[in-house]
């Protein structure tokens, strides 16, 4: 096997497809070194080395030392330098790079090769002395904190109390005399504390980092960044060993971060920050506040320019937004990095749609480059512009760099331990931090947002934070954080730990107290690339909704019907009307509460109004387009009082003793209420509620037809279990309804259907679809009765399961993406056999995973008809499907 692949002087290895072995970091080296870019020469340690090395009790495989050795002898010869040499030596930087881009989670060390005799030679080729003494005690202060863990505080409280003694303040006032002496400070120190000198040995200093680096992949902060961002099956990183090129030998040098378009707004101008006479880790760090790109055009117009071309051949070689990093030694320009770069969600449509427009890419990889979080994050909130400017004015506390959009409300918190906690008790938070690290990502995570004192847009709050499309606010420089006293002031005002504040991420304003939020408008790109989806498509969309309001909502988000009205949200509550819901409480309370017929029929014949006014207006939102209202469907006991003095108080309004109530409460009582009297088991029992429910259907919809709005109702059965069951109530069905259209001589086209959400319902599905004309699977409960997972409690140990550091059970929570294994069986199987009994059955989902990417591709790939999203998920639903049908065609044997 071969663990090492070598780049430099135009040749490569490896290639820029190779992520899964190289790493991004490094197949993005070897793909630049191949097209021509300048590149500084190294080497590559493959992830399945890591593998090997982790699973091998922290061994490398025993072929590693060769060619490691025969690598460092290849990139002496290039660069006609010897690593460690006492002349103008050659230096290596070692870096981790997985195939997922893991921000500043691993570990990385610089200016290996640097010793007692070596740190001379750097200075005299360098003619700067103080530059090769700062490079050492870099080399000796990394190595000592990352490769041997001694306490970065003990390593910075020396160089501290030597800036003190010189009485200076900053780094770059240190002479080199005062490095020197660090430098012997530290490897005192290091004596100390190991019993050993400090490695003067460059190979002895490379074989300890390339540990480092190895063990870093299975480090706290980087495990927590894997979990958090669900990275699972790589193998491990990669190891970088590279040549080292500095941006800090004087003012032509320097180092910088660029992306090839804006990754906040997706517009197509160059984008990016730059330290002059620094070191790459300081812009990445947001230690020191950086310069624009425009800054370099006019300090270094040459290596501007030459920046210029290389974003346009690498957009053009990837095809794709790139996030570059480069060094500036003496006016000479390096590529030290290239990768797909991260976008805001907004950016992300901006993108796609403008790089299909310049011919650079298909409309259907532009479909496939948009993920179901970019479209959720798209509708992240921003400050309701209906506030007062003179309030919002008042309310300023400061303001930063808008380093990612949307807005955030919350309480301040000053550390990402004190987040998380605040979080678990429910608590909306805001995490307020001088500058992120990767420690911080658990807390940056649960954060609604993030703001720090210090950093650009590329700092490592910027760079997490887009990822996520979490609002971020860095570099808001005039705010004194003091994280001890939790507390942070700025002109005057003080805001301590738990007070409420406002981030506007649009423009990098902070504001005191809660502000209201409002959803934005989406961009234009987005339009755009909804309606290339929903040509491409074949399943249609519907929604779940069960209020005008929602309907509406839904329709403009573009859904074609709705796939669940859930009629019992109507007796709980009046939509329109909140301050009225008492009357239908009532109504159905005494329905639940009497024990004949007669006083059954009374009461419901209070509940037809409101449920008959609830079906006039969704018929209205969705004029033209399929209704499917479901029957009643939870256990009644969900209905009624509990605590004694509201049985006390219904007992008084029907006029009927409380022991009565209170009897009657007892009967409802389930041991297992999800398995018991519910669904259309109620509709057998108390068919009068069917009834009630069909006469509010038909009648609405006849007085709709009245007004030319066209309804399609569509009257759907739940958690039917027996064919018998389904035609008893399907006969019901039609007999009322008939005898109403009838009476009014009025004909009315509708469906009578049923859920399919058990697995006998699925397996005998074929002797169900003789009476159904339509399928929904309610894949929630379907998902319940087939797992035997509770919907309600298993959350308390499915992380666990889901959890791939831990039990790895499942791979997915079932209840989010569907279990196509097991519950995709039982589905296919209904399908299958209820087509076989009625060709043309229509056929939908109706469970939460209609809204999940994942499995609305199932749903497509064995012919349903529709899916059925919330209102919000219904444009996640239009793209997956559309997904579904472009991976579809790349694999046209697609196993269903
Ligand atoms: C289902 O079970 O999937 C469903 C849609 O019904 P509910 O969630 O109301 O039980
Ligand atoms: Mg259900």
């Amino acid at each position: 096997m071969k663990y090492v692949y070598f780049f430099g002087a135009g040749k490569a290895d490896g290639t820029g497809d190779m992520r899964d072995v190289l790493g991004g970091k490094g197949a993005g080296l070897a793909e630049m070194t191949r097209i021509g870019l300048p590149v500084p020469a190294g080497f590559t340690i493959t992830t399945e080395t890591c593998d090997y090395y982790l699973k091998h009790s922290h061994k490398y495989p025993k072929e590693l030392r060769a060619a490691v050795a025969k690598n460092v002898a290849k990139l002496e010869k290039l660069t006609k330098k010897k690593l460690g040499g006492a002349d103008d030596p050659l230096l290596v930087s070692v870096r981790s790079g997985s195939a997922r881009s893991m921000p500043g989670m691993m570990e990385t060390i610089l200016n290996l090769g640097l010793n007692e005799k070596s740190v001379n030679g750097l200075a005299k080729a360098t003619g700067n002395e103080r530059f090769a003494w700062d490079a050492y005690r870099r080399l000796v202060q990394m190595y000592s904190s990352v490769v041997i863990g001694l306490p970065k505080e003990e390593l910075e409280h020396r160089l501290r109390a030597l800036k003190t003694k010189l009485h200076i303040k900053d780094d770059t006032q240190v002479p080199a005399e005062g490095w020197r002496e660090l430098v012997g400070e530290y490897k005192a120190y290091f004596k100390e504390k190991t019993g050993k000198d400090f490695p003067e040995d460059p190979i002895e200093q490379l074989w300890g980092a390339i540990g480092a680096v190895f063990e870093s992949w299975m480090g706290e902060k980087a495990v927590t960044y894997r979990r958090v961002e669900k990275i699972t099956g790589l193998l491990g990183t990669a190891v970088n060993v590279v040549q080292m090129v500095f941006g800090n030998t004087g003012d032509d040098s320097g180092t910088g971060v660029c992306f090839t378009r804006d990754p906040s707004t997706g517009e197509k101008v160059f984008f990016g920050d730059f330290l002059l006479n620094a070191q790459g880790e300081d812009v990445v760090a947001g230690i020191r506040t950086p310069l624009h790109l425009t800054e370099l055009k006019k300090l270094m117009p040459r290596v501007y320019q030459q920046l210029e071309r290389v974003r346009e051949k690498l957009e053009r070689h990837y095809r794709d937004m790139q996030d570059m990093e480069f060094t500036v030694e003496r006016g000479k320009l390096y590529m030290l990095q290239t990768r797909t770069g991260k976008r805001s969600p907004s950016a992300a449509f901006r993108m796609a749609v403008d790089m299909t427009n310049e011919k650079l890419i298909k409309v259907e990889e532009a479909l496939e480059r948009i993920k179901s979080e970019d479209v959720e994050r798209l509708f992240y909130p921003v400050l309701d512009p209906k506030l007062a400017r003179s309030e919002l004015a008042s309310r300023k506390l400061a303001e930063g760099i808008n380093a990612v959009p949307g807005a955030a409300v919350g309480k301040a918190v000053f550390t990402a331990e004190e987040a998380e906690a605040w979080a678990l008790k429910g608590e909306k938070v805001i995490l307020v931090r001088r500058e992120t690290s990767p420690e911080d990502v658990g807390g940056m995570y649960v954060a609604q947002g993030i703001l720090t004192a210090t950093g650009g847009k590329t700092s490592h709050a910027a760079v997490v934070a887009r990822g996520w499309g979490k609002c971020c606010i860095v570099g808001a420089e005039k705010i004194d954080i003091d994280a001890r006293g939790k507390k942070l002031t700025v002109g005057g005002k003080t805001i301590s730990e738990g007070e409420w504040i406002t981030l506007d991420g649009g423009d990098g304003s902070v504001y005191t107290g809660q502000i209201d939020l409002i959803r934005p408008e989406p961009p234009k790109a987005y339009e755009t690339l909804l309606k290339w989806a929903d040509k491409i498509r074949k399943i249609n969309v519907r929604t779940n909704a069960d209020t005008p309001r929602d309907a509406r909502v839904a329709r403009e988000m573009g859904a074609e019907g709705i796939g669940l009205c859930r009629t019992e949200h109507m007796f709980f509550k009046d939509f329109e009307h909140p301050e009225k819901s008492i009357e239908r409480q009532d109504a159905i309370q005494e329905m639940i509460i009497a024990d004949t017929p007669e006083a059954r029929r009374a009461a419901l014949a209070k509940l037809l109004p409101f449920q008959r006014r609830d079906f006039i207006g969704i018929f209205e939102a969705m004029d033209g387009l399929p209704v499917t209202i479901r029957m009643i469907d939870p256990p009644l006991h969900e209905f009624v009082p509990h605590e004694r003095a509201k049985q006390e108080e219904l007992a008084r309004k029907i006029g009927i003793p409380v022991e009565t109530v209170a009897r009657r409460v007892e009967q409802l009582h389930e041991a297992n209420p999800m398995l018991g009297h519910r669904g259309c088991r109620l509709a057998i029992t108390y068919p009068e509620i069917q009834e009630m429910q069909v006469r509010a259907i038909v009648e609405a919809a006849m007085d709709c037809q009245k007004r030319g709005i066209k309804v399609l109702p569509e009257i759907m059965i739940p958690l039917t279990l027996d064919k018998r069951e389904m035609q008893i109530l399907g006969a019901l069905t039609r007999r009322v309804a008939g005898e109403i259209l009838a009476q009014a001589k009025v004909k009315l086209e509708y469906l009578v259907g049923t859920m399919i959400e058990l697995p006998r319902a699925a397996l005998l599905a074929g002797e169900i679809a003789e009476v159904a004309e339509f399928f929904s699977f309610g894949t929630n409960d379907l998902t319940q009765t087939t797992m035997g997972l509770s919907r309600d409690d298993a959350g308390r140990f499915l992380p666990e399961y889901v959890d791939q550091s831990k039990a790895a059970i499942l791979r997915d929570d079932p209840f989010q993406t569907l279990d196509t294994a097991g519950v995709g069986l039982l589905i296919k199987w209904a399908i299958a056999s209820g087509r076989k009994s009625r060709p043309k059955l229509k056929i939908g989902i109706c469970g939460e995973h209609g809204g999940d990417a994942e499995s609305v591709k199932f749903c497509s790939a064995v012919g349903m008809n529709y899916v059925s999203a919330s209102p919000f998920r219904v444009p996640i639903a239009r793209l997956a499907a559309a997904q579904a049908v472009i991976e579809s065609k790349k694999q046209p044997k697609h196993k269903n």
